[in-house]
């Protein structure tokens, strides 16, 4: 790391800790040319792939977006926000795990709809009517239906 004020190239680590929730490392470093301290941040870079849409146009992968979705669908749905935040940090880690430098929107779509389904089937129902283009209304009812018997079942355990 260069040092900002005389561009030395030797800098020593004076003091390293954890900042914002572990997520980044704050470092104090000093100039072994001309002793100035500075502060510098690290965070990793989490590499997305890019997001092909149906149309075939390539965009970077937006994390907002994908949270959005998620708590729109959650609305007012009796799930803690660090279930949430686990969801969509799982979600980004399989996209992630793919490997792929481009990952179809499609894709995204449902693995979203696959964690939402454990997580909230109310969730599940808004996000994939939204999402998926059921073709017709009695695919939708079939996939409902189909819930309401997973439930019966979860609640029979
Ligand atoms: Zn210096």
């Amino acid at each position: 790391m260069r040092c900002p004020f005389c561009a030395a190239e030797e800098t020593k680590v004076i003091d390293s800790r954890l900042v914002a929730e572990g997520d980044q490392v704050r470092r104090r470093r000093e100039c072994l040319g001309c002793s100035e301290r500075f502060t510098t941040y690290e965070s990793a870079e989490l590499l997305m792939p890019r997001v092909i849409k149906h149309n075939g146009v390539r965009q970077p992968f937006d994390g907002d977006k994908l949270r959005s979705g998620i708590l729109r669908a959650l609305e007012k749905r009796p799930v803690s926000i660090e279930k949430i935040e686990a969801v969509i940090s799982q979600i980004k880690t399989a996209i992630q795990a793919t490997g792929e430098r481009e990952i179809k929107s499609m894709v995204i779509g449902e693995r979203v709809m696959e964690q939402l389904r454990k997580l909230d089937h109310v969730a599940f129902v808004r996000f994939a009517s939204v999402y998926r283009d059921f073709q017709d209304l009695n695919e939708f009812r079939a996939e409902i239906d189909r819930l309401s018997q997973e439930s019966q079942t979860e609640d029979n355990d």
